[in-house]
């Protein structure tokens, strides 16, 4: 069938499509109705059916693979690298739940995980799954304060996390940071689960911290069935960066998200059981949910969980482990193949990576020079996909087990089965003709696998995605987009104030907050800037509550190291801005609007466009000499 066909077949018949990719995964009791419409634009799939992601993950290869590779560990950091089979990860899962159990995790009970990229990691989010716990993960570099409102937002009754990971070749102290979040948060979890890697010195609670291995130990031989759960139950809450300074827990649920991933190793990536799947994401990320803890998993292949840089020992190290373990489909994102454009292009060549059928890259645009370098590089094909956090699994890209369309260079493809896809004029809420900008909506309902609704906060979910668009109830991405006349997308940007720092999504008004905790800071604006290789980075403006302090070269100098130290403790290295600029003033508008998008494009020398609604034009006339332009 052509992939148009199939698209259309998704959008017409609905149901008979789900139900018949509902059969793709184990259902321990059947559903009784595959949609669920009569809230709109919340979505139920599956409603009734039975399931479990664990199960589908682990427990349903035991029969025919319980000896095959399930989970390979590779740290490029510690040197350490092993394999367990399915029927070691079912076992190793059964004395994690047997833990979480023993402390009183049940069902419905949020546990949060904070870790590096570490098997017990994986471990963790099995385990919850597996006995019907929601875990939220939150991304290990992310500071106290991030780790804190996160805290608060799941209230979870147990916190999985470790000594430290490592980046670089630097150790990372997770401990301290956890302590101090805790220390922050108004919810206080009863207890700390802790992994000891002997990596970082750390102080346990008496009390409240326990030792993974000698918890381990004491549950060796565990037996834990799994807690079969209706479709429509919640498997986990991630949270990401919006235009406001919370952040939003995207929520999803059991049956709806097993058969999309499912569905998704089918149709996208092409995985085949005893197959091995590599993605250099981070299980702190949607990707790494998605594609490294359950879709290859639950496709009945091997998942890489890889604890390193793409550079280290050196620039061949991916390709390096594409040939050890004969990876067939690997997921990474356009930075990384950007940092690997700066080395020797021998590493491309240097290992066998003839096993690869395709390699999929997410998270940021991935520019044409980009794609072509690798693509003719590495001489396998390179496949774009475009998705969001709260979809889970992609919405622009190319099918091949539907059909082999063509890729074109910065393209993400074209819609995927399920997704009705919509360019919207942002103003008139219409439809836009071929060529033509107009916002990346969806119809709803979303199909499986897609966020159910903001954890916790119903409201939120409608106002967030739903309202945006003049007249109409559609889903909207926040990207702007154009589609040719053969029907492949271009993803032109986000239209809100989100920026994505090498394929991480930051919101910009989080780290204005943070700045603005500085005693000395009396107002800012932070806006995302164009970089050659992380895509942008964030820049920050700010105004002084005595501009004296800033007066002199050094004193602007160690003013500029403070505040981005501020960040970096309150929110993570990732969201630190490469420039603070003090002004006197910022660029608003008659009404107090920061003009972020003239600022923006000042400091990307672009024209700064109408500026008659400015209250003060010397304002960016100071952002302009600041950036030098
Ligand atoms: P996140 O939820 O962190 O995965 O970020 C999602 C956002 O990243 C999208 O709304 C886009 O702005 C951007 N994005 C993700 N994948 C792509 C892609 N393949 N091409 C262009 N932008 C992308």
């Amino acid at each position: 069938m052509d992939l148009t066909s199939f698209h259309r077949r998704s959008i017409d018949d609905r149901e008979g499509f789900w139900a018949e990719q509902a059969r793709l995964i184990h259902w321990h009791k059947p559903f009784g109705k595959v949609l669920d419409y009569s809230k709109p634009p919340f979505a139920r799939w599956f409603v009734g059916g039975e399931t479990n992601l664990c199960f589908n993950a682990i427990d349903r290869h035991l029969p025919t693979q319980a000896d095959l590779p399930a989970l390979i560990f590779v740290s490029t950091e510690t040197g350490e690298e092993r394999t367990y089979t399915f029927a070691q990860l079912h076992q190793e899962v059964m004395r994690m739940a047997a833990i979480m159990l023993e402390q009183g995790v049940g069902r419905g009970d949020r546990v949060l995980i904070y870790m590096p990229m570490i098997p017990e990691a994986a471990f963790a989010m099995y385990a919850c799954a597996r006995i019907g716990a929601i875990h939220s993960v939150v991304f290990g570099g992310f500071a106290s304060h991030s780790l804190a409102s996160r805290i608060d937002d799941a209230s979870p009754k147990l916190i999985v996390s470790a000594d430290g990971g490592s980046r670089a070749g630097k150790v990372v102290p997770y401990k301290p940071l956890l302590d101090e979040a805790i220390r922050l948060a108004a919810h206080k979890p009863a207890k700390v689960l802790l992994v000891d890697r002997k990596l970082a010195a750390m102080d346990l609670v008496s009390g409240r911290d326990l030792d993974y291995a000698s918890q381990r130990e004491k549950h060796r031989d565990a037996q834990v069935p799994v807690t079969w759960l209706e479709s429509n139950e919640v498997s986990y809450t991630l949270y990401t960066s919006g235009t406001t300074g919370k952040p939003k827990g995207v929520q999803r649920d059991v049956g709806g998200y097993a058969v999309a991933l499912a569905a998704s190793m089918k149709y996208i990536f092409c995985g085949n059981p005893g197959e091995t799947y590599f993605s250099s994401s981070d299980i702190g990320w949607v990707v790494g949910h998605s594609y490294i803890i359950y879709a290859p998993l639950i496709a009945g292949m091997a998942t890489i969980v890889y604890e390193g840089t793409p550079l280290r020992p050196d620039a061949g190290i991916l390709w390096k482990l594409v040939e050890q373990y004969k990876v067939t489909v690997m997921f990474s994102a356009p930075t990384a193949i950007r940092v690997l454009k700066k080395q020797d292009p021998a590493f491309l060549t240097k290992y066998d990576t003839s096993s690869l059928r395709a390699l999929f890259l997410a998270g940021e645009p991935l520019d044409e020079p980009t794609a072509r370098w690798i693509s003719e590089g590495l001489g396998r094909p390179i496949i774009d996909n475009y998705w969001q956090t709260e979809t889970g699994w992609p919405i622009l890209t190319v099918a091949h087990g539907v059909e082999k369309t063509p890729t074109r260079f910065g393209s993400p493809g074209m819609p995927m089965y399920g997704y009705d896809v919509r360019l919207l004029h942002e103003g008139t809420g219409e439809e836009v003709g071929v060529n033509e900008k107009g916002v990346v909506a969806i119809a709803p309902p979303l199909p499986p696998g897609c966020m159910q609704t903001v954890w916790g906060d119903d409201e939120r979910f409608v106002s967030t995605y739903f309202t945006s668009v003049p007249g109409k109830m559609v889903y909207s991405t926040f990207d702007w987009g154009i589609r040719d006349e053969d029907g492949y997308y271009f993803i032109l940007g986000r239209t809100d104030d989100v920026i994505n720092v090498a394929g991480h999504r930051l919101g910009t008004r989080e780290i204005e907050e943070s700045i603005s905790s500085h005693s000395s800071v009396a107002e800012c604006a932070v806006v995302g800037v164009a970089d050659q290789l992380k895509g942008q980075v964030a820049m920050a403006f700010v105004v002084l509550k005595d501009p004296a302090q800033a007066s002199t070269p050094e004193t602007r100098m160690a003013l500029e190291g403070e505040i981005m130290r501020t960040v970096d403790k309150q929110l993570g290295g990732v969201a630190r801005p490469s420039r603070v600029h003090f002004v006197t003033l910022l660029p608003k508008t008659r009404s107090g609007k920061v003009v972020r998008r003239a600022i923006q494009a000042l400091c990307e020398r672009r024209d700064a466009g109408d500026l008659t609604t400015l209250e003060d034009p010397s304002a960016l006339e100071q952002v302009r000499q600041a950036v030098g332009g």
